[in-house]
């Protein structure tokens, strides 16, 4: 067992932007971030969207490495983008570097984790809802996100948890309001909750990654400055509240991580997608992927795309097997891409308010995080790269770090 437990907690779509703006209202992450180390200017891997930015803080390296370059990866045999899932990741990650150097892992709610890496594990609440959203029917890789939304813990370590009376199993989340918003965060509140139990049982872990995602939600649906995501972000800091008041409750030592998977930016202006192209495309906000199953029709698209000055970025960002066979591009500032199958208007108004996979080095991409724990000085850093925080982990677990040639410890 490490001396120290380490609590590794994201809070989806939390920018650094987003946290300083509002830093007087966040009063358990502000004090957490004056008694522990505060990291800046910390960008998301590319595209900077959610499922890439947990492949990479579990792996440490980049979408071209560990594979998972969108929310969607282009399925070549389909001729069409599927949902990415945990047996995309192509590198070992961190949990099983852990998990095979000793030490006890779990993973609660958090999306990318593989339960096989941890020894025990629950699947994020929102995994079913996200199967739901995507495809009229499931295919393969729906079917492992289903296996992944559930629990697996052989060796019992959830018993003690539900003989204190805790519920192991996340509220059912519906996709319609208000029903989303309560019971998600009902379903953040429960991960808190499971973690806290955890972190106090007999059996701890050495290592609990887990995620808080109604932030995300909140941004998307009403807006980057709109009173309800503010509301969404307090409450993300009163649940961490209630997490470091359960571990002080029970004297357990321990070195919180927490971050954030990309950042947030309102939109005022959506490029739908739909009236420009027939070609198979995932829109993941201000950054789209585009299948190229068409020469001739990519052509036209690339051509548009142009005209609507977007950018189409290099293909090194891409895993080398879907170079060629798959197009990034990134909106002009102030432009998301989706899909509007009602209208024939080129440009339309963004049904996400805010959102994410912003340009590549965009300020506002900056991820909030912080450090604080009994093995973290008090100070601020700067960040050079992505993997650092991954090599922090290992750092802290006291694991070799497996990305040295990437990526050293922030401490
Ligand atoms: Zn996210």
């Amino acid at each position: 067992m490490a001396e120290h437990l380490i609590v590794v907690m994201l809070i989806d779509g939390v920018s650094e932007h987003y946290f300083h703006k509002n830093r007087h209202k966040l009063p358990h992450l502000d004090h957490l971030a004056r008694r522990g180390t505060l990291v800046n200017a910390l960008s998301p891997e590319i595209c900077g969207t959610s499922l890439p930015g947990r492949s990479a803080i579990l792996t440490g390296v980049d979408s071209s490495r560990h594979g998972v370059y969108g929310n969607q990866l282009f399925d070549p045999s389909q001729g069409r983008f599927r949902n990415a899932h945990p047996d995309d990741l192509r590198v070992p990650t961190v949990l099983a570097r852990a998990k095979q150097a000793g030490r006890q892992v779990a993973a609660v709610g958090f999306g990318m984790a593989h339960p096989r890496d941890t020894q025990v594990y629950i699947g994020p609440w929102w995994a079913r809802d996200m199967i739901r959203g995507r495809h009229d029917e499931m295919d393969r890789h729906d079917t492992i996100w289903e296996q992944a939304a559930g629990i697996v813990d052989p060796k019992n370590y959830l018993a003690e948890l539900t003989a204190l009376g805790l519920d192991t199993e996340f509220v059912q989340v519906p996709s319609d309001e208000p029903g989303h918003l309560i019971r998600g965060t009902l379903a953040d509140q429960q991960v808190v909750d499971l973690v806290a139990g955890l972190g106090c049982s007999t059996r701890r872990p050495d290592l609990i990654i887990a995620e808080i995602g109604m932030p995300d939600h909140a941004l998307h649906t009403f807006g980057y400055d709109s009173p309800e995501a503010e509301w969404s972000v307090r409450l993300a800091d009163a649940q961490i509240g209630t997490l470091m008041m359960r571990l002080r409750e029970h004297a357990v030592p321990t070195n919180l991580v927490i971050l954030s998977d990309h950042g947030h930016m309102d939109m005022q202006h959506a490029i739908n997608v739909t009236a420009l192209t027939d070609l198979p495309h995932s829109c993941e906000g201000q950054t789209i992927l585009i299948g190229n199953t068409d020469p001739a029709a990519m052509i036209r698209v690339d051509h548009a795309l142009r005209e609507l000055h977007c950018e189409r970025w290099p293909d090194h960002v891409l895993p080398i097997d879907a170079q060629g066979s798959v197009r990034l591009y990134v909106a002009p500032e102030g432009y998301s891409f989706e899909n509007c199958a009602d209208s024939s208007q080129i440009v339309v108004s963004p049904s996400a308010l805010s959102t994410h996979g912003l340009r590549p080095g965009h300020p506002r991409d900056h991820r909030l995080c912080l450090l604080a724990g009994p093995d973290i000085p008090t100070g601020q850093i700067n960040a050079s790269q992505p993997g650092q925080v991954t090599a922090t982990i290992a750092h802290l677990l006291g694991i070799d770090n497996p990305l040295h040639a990437f990526a050293n410890p922030l401490l």
